[in-house]
């Protein structure tokens, strides 16, 4: 009896938030989960699963929902986010212990919930029924540290002068996540940011899209305070051992890229000689901001791909597209990992989400970064001075990046001397971050150890 059901998988219900940028890493670590020998059921809200693009792609991962309280209409259909939250809250637990009870009536019981950290009610859930809690942090470690202290009252938000936490450079106010320099914009966010912490005295495991050797000093201090573990980055292995492309894994996406028009545009461009520009699936630019970017890239007669997603194509100038075809393309979305690892590409000019973030670290990219909002002041922080991989242009009076101060800092990465210090640094970083996921490395390890809990448990 005892052997019969260890040679059974451990079972892992992966739930992620209903966003882009959760979705892909808790998808790709669900792709490593199975690989180190467990089972996987992924599961986010019905109107996300309604909409994700890419199912017929990831056959190996069954897809189940939950509900939001919005199911046809997501955090869209909400009058506010408090609105969202609250009925999400409420809603959330209840779809989701019937889903692990009609797992269970169904043969296919789960031994473990691996939920986003922005969902820390799924901790009860999971040991209502005596299965594995651990939670899954996708930002980086600096970003957690920062609610964490909040958490714990060792952090006066709104912050407004500098602060020093442990294993973290100086974070000036402009370098933090936007919901502790400016609350009052952000209330409800602040709140569930501080909230993944909430019931960490109780969880099993604590998971992090970071990678050990990029925030050493502060891992280590965070595994003396909690079950720690880095497990990132979540780059699909595809993309770390140069496989062609045909044999490239695809994640889920909310949005449908222009695959063939994105990938045969670079294909004639000369190598390391395109810029591009991204500020991922959310973010909204000021109209102005969009008019500098537009000024800037044509200023810098450099190639161009721009992702500007259609709900931002009215803030371009008029005819754009049209004016800078010889020099540019836009497309509402792109295959993003494809064309980080294409040859041709010479600099990322991103909003520092921090997928993009560790996008451009494991394939050796460097960096432009202009932060809109949540983790990615802090994110661009690291870029430029911890992992010196890129830099932030400065701010005018209206928070906007002027064009002049684009197109030199095109320049000083594509051509000058900084250009060149981030290039070398881009290698080693690709190096480290590989090893880190590649078989016996630091994120690997702790996979392995996460998977054999479980089946010691079975
Ligand atoms: N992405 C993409 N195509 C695009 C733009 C973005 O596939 O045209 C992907 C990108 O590779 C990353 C995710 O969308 O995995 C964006 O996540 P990130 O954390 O960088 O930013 P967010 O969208 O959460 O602000």
């Amino acid at each position: 009896m005892e052997d019969s059901r260890k040679s059974h998988k451990p079972h892992c219900l992966v739930l992620s938030f209903p966003v882009q940028g959760h979705i892909n890493p808790m998808l790709q670590f669900s792709k490593r989960l199975i690989h180190k020998g467990a089972g996987v059921t992924f599961v986010t809200t019905r109107f996300m699963s309604k909409t994700l693009h890419g199912l017929s792609s990831n056959p190996s991962i069954p897809l189940e929902s939950i509900s939001d309280g919005f199911d046809d209409g997501g955090i869209k259909a909400a009058s506010s986010p408090e609105a969202y939250l609250e009925r999400f809250w409420k809603i959330g637990p209840e779809t989701l212990s019937e889903l692990v009870e009609r797992l269970i009536s169904s043969g296919r019981p789960p031994s473990c919930i691996v939920y986003n950290s922005f969902l820390p009610w799924a901790l009860d859930v999971a040991q209502k029924y005596g299965l594995v809690g651990a939670v899954f942090f996708t930002m980086s470690c600096a970003v957690s540290s920062v609610f964490y202290h909040c958490q714990k009252g060792l952090l006066e938000v709104p912050v407004r002068k500098q602060v020093l936490l442990p294993g973290m450079p100086p974070l000036e106010p402009q370098d933090m996540p936007s919901y502790v320099s400016d609350p009052e914009s952000y209330p409800a966010y602040l709140g569930m940011l501080v909230g993944q912490f909430s019931n960490l005295d109780k969880v099993d495991w604590v998971l992090c899209n970071a990678v050990y050797e990029l925030e050493q000093e502060l891992v280590d201090w965070f595994m003396k305070v909690m079950p720690f573990r880095t497990i990132g980055p979540t780059v699909p292995s595809s993309y770390l051992d140069n496989r062609l492309q045909q044999d490239r894994e695809y994640g889920l996406s909310i949005f449908q890229p222009e695959h063939d028009t994105t990938m045969k545009w670079l294909s004639t461009k000369p190598k390391g000689s395109v810029v591009y520009v991204s500020f991922g699936s959310v973010a909204e630019l000021k109209i102005d901001q969009m008019q500098e970017l537009a000024m800037g890239l044509k200023r810098s007669n450099r190639y161009f791909l721009w992702v500007v997603r259609s709900s931002e194509e009215d803030k371009l100038p008029q005819d754009y597209a049209k004016e800078t075809a010889q020099k540019g393309l836009i497309v509402t979305w792109c295959p993003q990992l494809e064309v980080l690892a294409h040859e041709a590409l010479g600099l990322f000019l991103t909003h520092c989400g921090w997928n993009s973030t560790l996008e451009a670290l494991t394939l050796g990219v460097p960096m432009m970064a202009i932060p809109q909002w949540t983790d990615q002041p802090t994110n661009a922080k690291h870029i430029m001075d911890v992992w010196k991989m890129g830099l932030r242009p400065p701010v005018d009076e209206r928070g906007v990046v002027r064009s002049e101060d684009i197109e030199n800092c095109i320049r000083e990465i594509m051509e000058g001397e900084r250009g060149k210090e981030m290039r070398e640094n881009a290698g080693k970083w690709r190096k480290i971050t590989k090893e880190a996921v590649s078989e016996g490395g630091s994120s690997d390890r702790n996979i392995e150890e996460f998977v054999a809990s479980l089946i010691d448990k079975l």
